[in-house]
């Protein structure tokens, strides 16, 4: 069997991948097991934006692996206390406590949440409530999902946890509206992701400080996608020049070949945290924390936050150049791209199965947004030439779109 036909077989049917077998990575590129070369527009949702196998990255990773991969934190470290010195200082926060996945640092930064608001701003106990945006995506853990606005992630999964109050997506009057004396924290991503590449109203972070500060609610960003420089800045919150109470980082913490997630946050906050109340067997192991470290080191060494802001530029330029009835609206900030695609003419889907075939790896969101998010080391040549590919694409849709509706 091959390996599409043993994944039918033998794994779970939870995804529905695009049908290309990969095999090995390099930089932006990916090569699939009959040796055809792709350029990488996806990066792992993010996870992979230093680039495959980045060679500062599996050196440290390797090195680490021989010395000490994973004695868990029943015991100190020499590696963790290094790790979580740069995250604070990356983020501008105080301290920070080490997951694995994204959706596991998202749930600790709503126990974070919920301790503080019983504990410091005094909600009565289980009453706490918790800020979220209609479109979210925080991850697959049933608590998580229970606050989706996705049909398709929570049926038959429920029943839910409560304490999570949904609300549109940079409306400010309506969040304001929706905080209670009971309201202990607004979390959202600076722009939504999954939804589509959704790039809020600007001032909307500012906004949602403001309020938060106001109305003693803590501010907490998931930056598992946006963070670490996908944006054209460390963090999308940087863009507003707010400090969140909290942010969530994962994805390209893990430099593209480890699950390395962290909640992050101001000390008034992460001082809920005591011994016993949380924890994880692999979180902040060793072998994660220099991965982390250099994961970050990298970033900075190689000016990969500023080259996300330029080519990100150049890349939302150019998309938003291409004149095709297929393509009804680009939105983006950074290295991060969203094109809709006119779903009278073609699905998202259509779209990067045709680009697939030109050797240009993306994914389609929902059914109409084409996500256009490579690593952040990509060439401009490459980005030129993923560019052309997708104009080319555009272009064959609306050809065939013709031909059919006049047949
Ligand atoms: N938060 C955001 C904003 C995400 O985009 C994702 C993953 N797409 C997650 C959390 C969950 O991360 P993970 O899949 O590592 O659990």
């Amino acid at each position: 069997m091959n390996a599409i036909d043993l994944e039918a077989r033998y794994a779970a049917h939870n995804y529905e991948p695009l049908p290309v077998v990969l095999t090995r990575g390099e930089g932006a590129h990916l090569w699939d097991v009959d040796g055809r070369k792709y350029i990488d527009m996806m990066s792992a949702y993010s996870a992979a934006s230093h680039g495959h196998g980045h060679p500062r990255i599996l050196a440290a990773l390797n090195e680490q692996a021989k010395r000490l991969a994973v004695p868990s934190r029943a015991y100190f470290n020499d590696r963790l206390g290094p790790f979580l010195k740069e995250i604070c200082r990356v983020t501008g926060l105080d301290a920070a406590l080490p997951m694995n996945t994204g959706a596991e640092a998202v749930e600790t930064a709503i126990k974070a949440a919920r301790r503080w608001g019983y504990r410091v701003k005094g909600i009565p106990k289980d009453r706490a409530e918790i800020i979220v945006a209609n479109g979210n995506f925080h991850g697959r853990t049933t608590t998580i999902i229970g606050f989706s606005s996705e049909a398709d992630y929570r049926d038959g999964f429920g029943p839910f946890a409560p304490g999570f109050v949904s609300v549109p997506y940079g409306d400010l009057a309506a969040i304001e509206r929706a905080i209670s004396p009971n309201t202990a924290a607004i979390l959202m991503e600076p722009i939504q992701g999954e939804a589509g590449i959704i790039v809020p109203p600007a001032g909307f972070l500012t906004g949602l400080r403001q309020l938060c500060d106001k109305r003693n609610v803590l501010l907490i960003l998931d930056e598992v996608q946006s963070g670490l420089g996908r944006t054209g800045a460390w963090f999308a919150y940087q863009h507003e020049g707010i400090r969140p109470d909290g942010v969530v980082l994962g994805k390209a913490l893990g430099g593209g070949v480890l699950p390395v997630s962290a909640f992050v946050g101001q000390r008034h906050l992460m001082d809920v945290f005591t011994p016993g109340s949380h924890g994880s067997t692999f979180g902040g192991n060793p072998l994660a924390a220099t991965v982390g470290l250099e994961a970050i080191n990298v970033l900075r060494d190689e000016k990969l936050i500023e080259r996300s802001r330029e080519l990100g530029e150049y890349l939302l330029t150019r998309l938003r150049a291409i004149k095709s009835p297929a393509l009804k609206d680009v939105r983006g900030r950074g290295l991060w791209a969203g094109a809709e695609i006119e779903p009278k003419i073609a699905s998202a889907r259509t779209v990067c199965e045709r680009l697939l075939k030109k050797g240009v790896l993306s994914k389609e969101t929902h059914h109409t947004v084409v996500r256009l998010a490579p690593p952040l080391i990509i060439s401009r040549q490459d980005l030129d030439s993923a560019i052309d590919r997708l104009d080319e694409t555009l272009a064959e849709v609306c050809k065939t779109a013709r031909a059919y509706a006049a047949a």
